[in-house]
């Protein structure tokens, strides 16, 4: 039938997709407002050294408190964003917000700040050529050195090649580090660590949730730790929420550990994790 001979995915109109289209374009007006009235807020998790327990890099996390119906989630709220345009806008300001929050932190803690924050960016940022200028001026406005950036990008965003890669390129280029978000659920991601520039793996939490059985993800997990060795990369395992885990994936060889075993998204993280808890 005619949906074959295209290759379109063949999917009947149901009354659902309508509604949902209709809630979509709603919430994407309802961000637009809520940009401006200052509804978005930046949260930041650790990404700590392990055994040693050291708080090196945070990553940045947009949270959107909608005034009806309360905090909704970025994995629904920012694809509407993507579609719509405002990703370009909120990613800018959530950028902004991030570079000052770091300059502020090391200015207060000295030697205890994280040395980088890590904000996500998506595919429709990477895709405008004026991305790496943006990022240069965030960071002059900031007075931020670029070795303090971290741009995380997903195997998806940055699949298509083209100017996403050359501006991935530029970052470098400024000094940025480029990491690879959620690495080993996109499309391809043996192909990209050909012919993307990056320097950090984030593996997915996919990996590290059965990390303490032995099976496929425990098998992957330490391949991917001797993929990202052998070409030179740093790996940060994501979703670590227990001592147990942790324990894992140092035995396995991972130094860079993300999750709320060692804290959650919040405004103002703790940064003296040592000591806290003894193992790692
Ligand atoms: P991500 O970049 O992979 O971020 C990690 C997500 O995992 C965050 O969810 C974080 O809260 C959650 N997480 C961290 N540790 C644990 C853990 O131990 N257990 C569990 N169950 N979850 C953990 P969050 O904040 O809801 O964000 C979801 C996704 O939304 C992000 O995944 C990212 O793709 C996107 N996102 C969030 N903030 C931004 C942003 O500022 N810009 C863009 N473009 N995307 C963002
Ligand atoms: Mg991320
Ligand atoms: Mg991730
Ligand atoms: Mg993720």
């Amino acid at each position: 039938y005619a949906a074959k001979r295209t290759g379109e995915p063949y999917r009947s109109w149901s009354p659902a997709m309508d509604e949902r289209a209709g809630q979509n374009a709603r919430l994407g007006a309802q961000m637009r407002a809520g940009l401006d009235d200052g509804q978005f807020r930046v949260v930041y998790q650790p990404i700590v050294a392990v055994p040693e327990r050291r708080v090196v890099a945070v990553e940045a996390l947009v949270r959107w408190d909608h005034p009806d119906r309360g905090p909704i989630s970025p994995a629904h709220f920012i694809p509407v964003a993507e579609q719509n345009g405002l990703i370009v806008e909120l990613g800018e300001w959530i950028l902004v917000t991030a570079c000052r929050q770091l300059a502020r932190w090391r200015a207060e803690l000295g030697d205890r700040a994280p040395d980088k924050v890590s904000v996500n960016a998506s595919a429709r940022q990477l895709a405008r050529p004026g991305f790496a200028a943006t990022v240069t001026r965030v960071l002059a406005d900031a007075g931020l050195p670029a070795r303090c950036l971290t741009i995380e990008v997903t195997e998806t965003a940055v699949f298509e090649g083209g100017q996403a890669i050359t501006t991935l390129h530029e970052l470098r280029a400024l000094g940025v580090r480029i990491a690879l978000d959620d690495f080993g659920t996109g499309h391809s991601s043996l192909r990209l660590l050909q012919t993307v520039p990056v320097d950090i793996l984030k593996v997915d939490k996919l990996f590290v949730d059965h990390i303490t059985e032995a099976g496929r993800p425990t098998v992957i997990a330490r391949s991917l730790i001797q993929i990202s060795d052998g070409l030179g990369l740093t790996a940060v395992a994501e979703g670590v929420e227990t001592a147990a885990q942790a324990e894992a994936l140092y035995r396995l060889g991972y130094r860079l550990l993300q999750g709320y075993h060692f804290g959650r998204p919040v405004a103002e993280p703790d940064f003296d994790l040592t000591g806290v808890r003894a193992a790692a």
